[in-house]
């Protein structure tokens, strides 16, 4: 079921956002040559604490997770594209992190990822990062009402073609609201024209997951949890939780 948020729900959900932003800022901030994945879960649980946040990651269960998830943010190096668990890995100079974080506010959920590099950064993933954050981008911008949702994944699957990047098929972004996955899926690739109508009040996570192999192909790690490139490429996930709104669209997740 979709659910339209009314204008005063559209600003309870900013406030989520906005904690969800402070806790990747201050992961952001955490993260360097030596510190373990571990140490940068702490990180955004402090500020979920102080912001009287709750965590729609911990102990969330999916099908075909094994375990409930153990921490507030997932922790995806290198090889990994969504869905690591923070371990006692410590990261290494020229790594490439993704970090997904969401909270819970007053009944309202956010959603959002960045990838950054550790210490000196290779240039390849520079430029996937930043095909990431155009892909992003590109789906926000078509996140306007009179256009479906398959115009969004349009926009996301041309950039990341364009980069000559692959995605893992099945993944994709999500409506969100009272809860982390709502309808409607927001595939990574559509096709213009169709899909679920976007209107004022609809919010959306949009999160492009590139793999710089090019391959579509993932597999999943031993935990259970942890999507990987099957050819050992390097991947970059970038998230935002976005309200539809006939001024545009709004971005939730922005600090
Ligand atoms: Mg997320
Ligand atoms: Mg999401």
């Amino acid at each position: 079921m979709v659910e339209i948020k009314s204008d005063a729900a559209l600003d309870a959900m900013r406030e989520a956002g906005r904690v969800v932003a402070h806790a990747l800022a201050a992961v952001r901030e955490a993260a360097d040559i030596g510190v373990c994945l571990r140490e940068l879960d702490e990180a955004a649980r402090a500020v979920l604490a102080e912001a009287g946040a709750r965590s729609p990651f911990l102990g969330y269960q999916p099908s075909f997770a094994p375990t409930p998830f153990p921490a507030v943010i997932c922790t995806s190096v290198n090889d990994a594209v969504v869905h690591g668990v923070p371990t006692d890995y410590r990261l290494r100079d020229g790594d490439l992190v993704s970090v997904d974080c969401g909270a819970v506010l007053d009944g309202w959920t956010g959603d959002a990822a960045i990838s950054f590099t550790v210490g000196t950064p290779r240039p390849a993933d520079v430029a996937l990062i930043d095909a990431t954050r155009r892909a992003l981008d590109a789906g926000i911008a078509a996140a306007v009402p009179g256009n479906r949702v398959g115009d969004i994944g349009h926009a996301i699957g041309a950039v990341a073609r364009a980069a000559r990047c692959g995605m893992p098929a099945d993944f994709g972004g999500h409506g969100i609201g009272r809860t982390m996955h709502e309808d409607p899926h927001v595939p990574n690739r559509g096709r213009p024209g169709r899909g679920f109508p976007l209107r004022h009040g609809l919010v959306l996570a949009i999160e492009p997951m590139l793999m710089a192999g090019g391959g579509d192909d993932y597999r999943t790690g031993e935990d259970g949890w942890t999507l990987h490139t099957t050819d050992g490429s390097r991947a970059a996930h970038i998230e935002h939780t976005v309200a539809i709104t006939d001024a545009g669209p709004r971005v939730l997740t922005l600090p």
